[in-house]
């Protein structure tokens, strides 16, 4: 990667008063420097009034203020939008801003829903998904994570409510950058969102999951199931080679046994891959036993894959299966269809016209 200037949006108040000390500045502007940043919403450090000249010309000198650059904005302020992010190494990320949706949050709710990337690009390379197609480039560090949900704000000028880490990559393969972006995120000097308001959606990281299920906040967890047995699972997400289902459900019971917040199941439903009915009979029972909720979501078409959408008819049967086994089951019919809203198709697409991947191939 380039020398680059460090992101403020990745300094905690203690980076921030080290280098501060350093400069021979009161501790207090620290907390100044991070209210401009986080509270604020500062477009440049020449915004900061209150703090002296040469002091914000260091600053300047020194940092970069945000660590992304808008790209693009696809969709409107009543739909889904989806923003493209340029990276300091020219790669680009993407963040869905969801509107409120009634269904899930009840008619008079506005909350406002971030789908968020951790890596650009992905290893795991489950076969349905956009993120995995030109495979793994890096992880994101903390501000870049965390950076989205600021620039978000920022481009909308809307408060994100609920952030959901499901957009391009694995975040349990990113960890420890995703655990100091949460730091930034939740704490009262950053972004102050509740943990309880933060999803983090997984393929199936075992040993992550069991990591995560230690630690002390509430984090809701997401698993991208999309198949109930091994033998299904395993034709679209090869991650289910190393760890099966059986190793898997053992893990979401370890969090279970920690954690108060249920677990959500998603399952993308897929024409004559996992939609069998059977299939439904074994999701509804590995859900009843763990409690958890399930999101049905019929396939979104990405250019270069092959999978289809089943017809209205099989999801509803399959998700009757579930509902009628006593599990809370949501066939949601996905937004943002036509903005390519499926994660990873955006940055797919420009990073393939700037020569910066090539096209990948059909599979
Ligand atoms: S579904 Fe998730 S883990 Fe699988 S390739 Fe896409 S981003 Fe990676």
């Amino acid at each position: 990667m380039p020398d680059v200037q460090p992101a403020l949006t990745g300094l905690t108040p203690d980076a921030l008063s080290e280098w501060l000390a350093a400069e021979g500045q009161p501790a207090f502007r620290a907390g100044q420097i991070l209210d401009w940043v986080w509270k604020k919403k500062a477009a440049s450090f020449e915004a900061m009034t209150n703090l002296p000249a040469p002091l914000r010309a260091k600053l300047a000198e020194t940092f970069r203020l945000h660590s992304l650059e808008h790209s693009q904005t696809q969709g409107a302020s009543d739909t889904t939008r989806k923003f493209l992010f340029k990276l300091h190494d020219g790669r680009y990320v993407e963040s869905v801003l969801i509107p409120a949706n009634p269904a899930l949050y009840g008619e008079k709710s506005d909350r406002r829903t971030l789908c968020v990337s951790s890596q650009v690009g992905c290893a795991y390379g489950c076969k349905f998904c956009a993120s995995g197609l030109a495979g793994f480039t890096r992880n994101l560090d903390a501000s870049e994570i965390a950076g989205q949900v600021l620039a978000a704000e920022m481009l909308s000028g809307e408060r994100v409510d609920n952030l959901v880490f499901m957009g391009m990559g694995e975040p349990l393969s990113n960890l420890d950058n995703l655990l100091d972006a949460i730091a930034i995120i939740t704490s009262p000097w950053g972004l102050h969102l509740g943990a309880r308001h933060l999803t983090i959606s997984t393929s199936g990281l075992v040993p992550q999951i069991r990591k995560l299920a230690a630690h002390p906040q509430q984090i809701r967890l997401a698993i991208s199931l999309h198949g109930a047995t091994d033998a299904v699972r395993q034709q679209i997400m090869p991650l289910n080679k190393k760890w099966g289902v059986d190793e898997l459900f053992g893990a979401l019971d370890d969090w279970n046994a920690r954690k108060k917040q249920h677990l959500t199941l998603e399952y993308i439903l897929i024409e004559g891959v996992n939609d069998d009915l059977d299939q439904a009979r074994i999701l509804a029972m590995h859900a009843r036993r763990l409690k958890a909720k399930v999101n049905l979501i019929p396939y979104n078409t990405v250019e270069g894959l092959e999978w289809k959408r089943p017809s209205e008819h099989q999801c509803r049967a399959f998700r009757d299966i579930l509902k009628n086994a006593g599990v809370t089951a949501m066939l949601r019919l996905e937004k943002g269809h036509d903005i390519d809203a499926a994660c990873g198709q955006l940055r797919l697409k420009q990073e393939t016209e700037e020569g910066i991947i090539e096209a990948p191939a059909k599979r």
